[in-house]
């Protein structure tokens, strides 16, 4: 068996364990010979063997300097070389004189067939192999003249069978070690190679297989004008089950629905052809399925309501029953797109559309969608060109408070001014950045020059109120970002009380530790906190609690309802007023647009409010004229 290719990392630390190994083995067996050669050469010159003894002594003296160039170079294998060499010389010389009062001369092949062994050192087998043959020779032939000692026949045969026993023990002693050692490493191989392509948890292939998968099916169905299907199956509130039961409870319930999807879909084979390698799992909670062959691409939402089938009354796992469902989008090859990633891309967009349209349902690619996608590619593209080419700006919208009409703070909102992006607000935008990954930067960004903003203002203007700016849910699961934003505070050298982080109350994840504990680290910095857009979110009042928030922002429909005939709608500002008292929060009503909303919050005991009635947000310049009249 050879390897051809490069080593892994794990294989790698198998050979150097394997090297130490060999090489305190090779100085245990040397310090050993030089200990008894030293005695035994001793002993022969004491019995006035003058010829064995000095060649005993001088291979011990040999083997002391082979073990200190050992330890010196760590070469392990020229020290078993010159190890061998010496075992050969010390064999032959006890052959020839039948050592110390012809004794046994065979107590020096177990050291020769261990030091074979232990090292799996081939030249070592050579140099046995050539004692076997001398040996033989000075035995048989008339070389036997030059023998010091003499041998019965007995001894000569009894000498010949056991060598080439130990012969044979050593070579299939060596070869055993080998493919043992081949074995572990072809092992170790195949799990790297299992783990490169297969996810360890559901044994599916992954990713990067499947996408070599879907070229190798696209590129058939092209020859011989099939259809295929993707399936994208993202699980709805599959976090929920990560959350409150733990990972492995989450793992357990991803095994079981890897399962079921096979279980599923295989006697459904007959409509398009199914392998196993069509199912996989691409990350976390989204899976995929393809059909390939299919007759007709309807076949393909009969598919995906069986999936879905799969969560009716419940997922079922060791006894607890989850609220978890499936969004899926469907794109067909060539149909909807004609190359692997578009095809991924497409089946994933319309996952995306299925999760909008209040998820547990599957939606087919269509034209609405390609059409929201490629919108989507021109923000991002504008986005990406704004940021390089410094096309972002703020403008300022004025708050006022309720009691004497003073700006109390200014809210900070972001504008961009790329091509691309030409009448899309923020509103729009901003979800883009957000799965695009963007917001961090841009969020970054806005901090920086409000920041900047704010230092300008108290210098100049004497301004004495609080800065709000927005930050993106993203950021509650950023964990570098308080020390982010603490950093610009020095930089720009402001006191945190003058900032107040706006998060849209939407993005608040119940009972997400990491979440919890970037806010509190925020408001441990000084800065207050402000729920935005309050009353469209879920927080359960009694979660209120829990979030450092200072401050409660009523989403503006419904001040802009305020007067409206829907009870529900109308009666929320007064809702959420009380609760804020509860908790001691402060209220800043936003979207404020007539004089009858102003009077109404301002007799209800509301605290702030904003709104074009009050101002339009405005540019750096008009914010300096209002503030300084
Ligand atoms: P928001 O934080 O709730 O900001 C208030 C939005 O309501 C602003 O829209 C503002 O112009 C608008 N508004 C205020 N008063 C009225 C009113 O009386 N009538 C009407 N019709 N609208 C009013 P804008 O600037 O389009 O911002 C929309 C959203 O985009 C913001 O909602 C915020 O969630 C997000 N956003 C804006 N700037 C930033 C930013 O710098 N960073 C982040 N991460 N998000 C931002
Ligand atoms: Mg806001
Ligand atoms: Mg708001």
């Amino acid at each position: 068996m050879t390897f051809t290719k490069e080593l892994t990392a794990g294989q790698q630390e198998m050979l150097m364990v394997r090297a130490r190994r060999r090489n305190i083995l090779c100085q245990a067996l040397s310090i050993l010979g030089i200990f008894f050669l030293c005695v035994f050469g001793s002993l022969c010159l004491f019995n006035d063997s003058y010829f064995l003894g000095s060649i005993l002594l001088l291979s011990a003296f040999v083997g002391l300097v082979n073990l200190y160039i050992l330890k010196r170079s760590g070469d392990v294998e020229r020290s078993a070389r010159v190890l061998s060499c010496i075992l050969f010389v010390l064999s032959i010389s006890l052959l020839i004189t039948g050592g110390v009062n012809n004794t046994g001369i065979l107590w020096i092949y177990p050291i020769v067939a261990v030091n074979l062994f232990i090292n799996r050192f081939w030249p070592a087998v050579i140099v046995f192999g050539a004692f076997s043959a001398s040996s033989i020779l000075l035995l048989f032939t008339p070389l036997r003249d030059y023998l010091i000692a003499s041998y019965s026949l007995t001894e000569t045969i009894r000498f010949i069978i056991s060598m080439l026993a130990l012969n044979a023990i050593c070579l299939v002693a060596l070869r055993s070690e080998e493919q043992a050692y081949r074995t572990i490493i072809q092992l170790h191989d195949d799990d790297i190679r299992h783990m490169a392509y297969y996810d360890m948890l559901t044994g599916l292939p992954n990713r990067w297989s499947f996408k070599t998968n879907l070229e190798r099916m696209l590129a058939r169905a092209e020859k011989e004008k099939q259809r295929i299907a993707l399936l994208y199956v993202d699980l709805d509130n599959f976090k929920q089950v990560n959350d409150q039961h733990g990972h492995e409870c989450g793992d357990r319930v991803l095994l079981k629905f890897s399962r079921q999807l096979w279980e599923e879909l295989r006697p459904t084979g007959q409509l398009f052809s199914l392998q196993k390698e069509s199912i996989a799992r691409l990350a976390g909670d989204e899976f995929v399925v393809l059909l390939s062959d299919m007759k007709d691409p309807l076949d393909a939402g009969n598919v995906a309501a069986r999936i879905l089938s799969l969560f009716d009354g419940g997922f079922n796992v060791d006894d607890l029953s989850h609220m978890i469902y499936a969004s899926i989008g469907i794109a067909v090859y060539p149909d909807d797109a004609k190359n692997p990633s578009d095809l991924i891309h497409h089946a994933d967009a319309a996952m995306y559309d299925a999760k909008h349209n209040g998820r547990n349902c599957y939606r087919f690619f269509t034209q609405e969608i390609a059409e929201k996608l490629q919108q989507k590619q021109v923000i991002e593209k504008g986005l990406r060109a704004a940021l390089r080419d410094d096309q972002l700006s703020l403008v300022y919208m004025p708050i006022f408070d309720c009691k004497d009409n003073r700006v109390v703070a200014v809210e900070v909102l972001l504008r961009c001014h790329a091509a691309e992006l030409k009448g899309i607000g923020p509103d729009h935008f901003i979800p883009i950045a957000e799965t695009t990954g963007l917001i961090k930067e841009i969020d970054l960004w806005v901090i920086d020059k409000a920041l900047q903003t704010l230092v300008n203002l108290q210098k100049n203007q004497n301004f004495k109120g609080k800065l709000c700016i927005n930050i993106s849910g993203v950021e509650l699961h950023n964990e570098r970002f308080p020390n982010q934003v603490k950093s610009l505070l020095s930089h720009h050298n402001i006191c945190a009380e003058n900032i107040e982080l706006e998060v849209t109350e939407t993005a608040f994840v119940a009972e997400d530790p990491l979440c919890l504990e970037i806010l509190k680290e925020l408001d441990g910095l000084g800065m207050s906190i402000a729920l935005d857009d309050f009353g469209t979110g879920y927080t359960a009042f009694s979660q209120l609690i829990h979030y450092p928030a200072d401050c409660l922002k009523i989403d503006r429909s419904f001040v802009g309802d305020l007067f409206s005939e829907r009870e529900a709608r109308n009666k929320m500002v007064m809702i959420i007023q009380n609760l804020a008292k509860l908790y001691d929060l402060r209220v800043i009503a936003e979207g404020v647009e007539t004089e009858e909303q102003l009077n109404y919050l301002k007799d209800s005991g509301c605290d702030w409010v904003q709104g074009y009635y009050l101002s339009r947000p405005l540019s750096l310049s008009d914010l300096i004229k209002l503030l300084e009249a």
